[in-house]
């Protein structure tokens, strides 16, 4: 088959998958190479991992696909109800239930394209790390960045909150990636972007101040630990890009 017919095999493969979940999906695809130029040296030694013996051949003409599902409107919509002390966290949870649902859905979407088509599955980012780490530093060797896959296979653009923003469904949106030597057709990197919009940098002092902070993620970290929800999440930023940026008008979950 050609690398359209194998991109249409894996493309109707998510399809199935997101429909059994009820979910909408996204897909793009990389070249192997740019995605590992692209990665902090200490996770381009976690995609050497996860490659194995097969390394040299992805790095010569592999390609990582970029799969998302969208969070239902809804879950967005039940992100901090309420003002800060006296929030609806039960409302919240909704949202925290998702998140472990749809990285459930990418997990066993990701296994089921890998093993069809032979490669490699990478798993959404662990639900539960935050509070095992003791620094947000110590989660980078442990993963591969899906958002780094999703940037460079045109899933989205890198937000000023730094999750990836997808031109239909904003940032809500989990991730997930497969390594593959199939031959497939590769999407282009989104020449879209945030432009003037700040609207997530309003909701969150430690997005504002990322210039300032030694490293932002680890504040972010502890707020949402902090927050004591299901699931390590926050999601103030991704309803802000939802609901309220520049793309308001645009988005559709
Ligand atoms: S998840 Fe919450 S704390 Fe973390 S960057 Fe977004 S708004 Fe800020
Ligand atoms: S809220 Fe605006 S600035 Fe922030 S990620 Fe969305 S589009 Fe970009």
């Amino acid at each position: 088959m050609d690398v359209d017919g194998n991109s249409e095999s894996v493309r109707v493969l998510l399809m199935e998958e997101a429909g059994r979940h009820n979910l909408e999906e996204v897909m793009g695809v990389a070249p192997f190479a740019s995605v590992y130029k692209a990665l902090m040296p200490v996770q381009q030694g976690r995609l050497r991992e996860l490659s194995g013996d097969g390394f040299d051949e992805l790095l010569r003409d592999g390609s990582i696909i970029s799969i998302a599902f969208a969070y239902p409107e809804h879950a967005v919509d039940s992100i901090a109800v309420g003002s800060e002390g006296s929030y609806d966290k039960e409302r919240w949870n909704i949202y925290a239930r998702e998140y472990i649902r749809l990285n459930e859905a990418l997990n066993e979407a990701s296994a089921r394209i890998a093993s069809e088509i032979g490669g490699v599955a990478i798993p959404a980012t662990m639900t539960g790390i935050a509070a095992k780490i003791s620094h947000v530093e110590d989660y980078y060797p442990l993963v591969v960045s899906h958002r780094v896959v999703a940037e460079q296979s045109g899933v989205g653009w890198r937000g000023k909150n730094e999750l990836i923003v997808n031109p239909r469904f904003s940032c809500a949106i989990r991730l997930a990636s497969v390594l593959t030597t199939l031959p497939l057709r590769r999407t282009l990197p989104t020449t879209m972007g945030c432009g003037d919009c700040h609207t997530c940098l309003d909701v969150c002092p430690y997005l504002r101040n990322k210039e300032e902070l030694q490293n932002y993620r680890e504040q972010c970290r502890r707020y949402l630990i902090h927050l004591g929800l299901v699931s390590d999440v926050c999601g103030k930023c991704v309803k802000a890009c939802y609901r309220d940026s520049v793309y308001r008008d645009q988005f559709k979950l």
